[in-house]
């Protein structure tokens, strides 16, 4: 496993669109174990293929004292409620801003071993899906503040996505 560079904005491959994985071989393998490596020494709870320059939907979640979470093709298949929550991103660093996210959501796509998996999750969990499958849209999550006056510098305790 290495590290790989996070791409940073305005990198242009972060807002392009990250094709599915049609083969789960050995380089989505390696794919995954950067990826993991790169989020832990980044000190994130999630990572998505095009922030290491990879347009594949593949996204990992590492919650705090959990076991990460590797989603291959991830689809949100429900969205429930609606919150204000502050977000961050390893591709924009040092900023966070102030957004709407849903409460809960249903999730589905494939495990490293391409066995289909749902997920049901809410709060921060919730909040990582959402904001990690947006990166596989081309979305970062300052396109969803309602004002640019909401970004702020972030404080040294808070997560980065
Ligand atoms: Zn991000």
């Amino acid at each position: 496993m290495t590290t790989v560079p996070v791409r940073l904005f305005p990198d242009p491959v972060l807002r392009q669109k990250s094709k599915r994985v049609r083969t789960i071989d050995g380089s989505i393998q390696k794919l995954i174990g950067d990826m993991i490596e790169t989020m832990h020494t980044a000190s994130g709870v999630g990572l998505a293929a095009p922030q290491v320059g990879v347009l594949l939907r593949v996204i990992i979640i590492g919650m705090p004292e959990e076991e990460v979470i590797v989603l291959i093709n991830p689809q949100i298949v429900r969205r429930t409620g609606e919150r204000l929550v502050t977000e961050g991103c390893l591709s924009i660093p040092d900023y966070v801003g102030q957004i709407k996210r849903a409460v809960s959501v249903k999730i589905k796509g494939l495990d490293q071993k391409g066995k289909e998996i749902r997920i049901k999750a809410d709060e921060l969990l919730a909040q990582a899906l959402e904001h990690e499958i947006d990166h596989l849209n081309g979305v970062l999550y300052i396109d969803h503040l309602e004002s640019l006056d909401s970004l702020r510098k972030i404080e040294p305790e808070e997560a980065q996505l």
